[in-house]
């Protein structure tokens, strides 16, 4: 876990927003990233993310349920997107902006790593490629972060 203070996460769809670490962020950063529980201390501590939530959790964990969500939402105002680290602490795993599972990172496609349960159908945003089955509706009127 320690690799998540060490360097920033980036979202493969926005690599120009730069989140900062939820535990070290203050004021009104471009976009937080972090555990719902680094998350929620940010919240406590008023960080204003201007853009975007980046939610980090690791392959075999509980995915982000739809109560923390709304209480992220609730708590920024911005978008959120869960984005899914592989052991190395590589994204390998993303939500889109149409929120319909979660993308798999060209890394994550090699044919013997692709997990049991993914989407293959085309996703609400238009990119092709198969996902994992996380779908969750926006937040009406926001869209895109980037
Ligand atoms: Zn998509």
């Amino acid at each position: 876990m320690l690799h998540w203070f060490r360097s920033r996460v980036r979202h493969p769809l926005y690599p120009s927003v730069r989140a900062t670490p939820a535990l070290s962020s203050y004021g009104h950063p471009t976009a937080v990233s972090g555990t719902f529980h680094d998350l929620a201390q940010a919240a406590m501590r008023r960080v204003e993310p201007r853009r975007a939530v980046f939610v980090l959790q690791n392959v075999g964990e509980i995915l982000l349920t739809d109560a923390q969500r709304d209480e992220l939402w609730e708590e920024f105002q911005v978008p959120v997107y869960l984005l899914l680290l592989d052991a190395a602490g590589k994204v390998c795993a993303y939500e889109c902006e149409a929120h319909q599972g979660l993308h798999l990172t060209h890394d994550a496609t090699a044919p013997h790593r692709i997990p049991p349960a993914t989407e293959v159908s085309l996703c609400g945003c238009g990119r092709p490629g198969p996902r994992l089955h996380y779908p969750h509706p926006p937040h009406p009127g926001l869209a895109v972060a980037g």
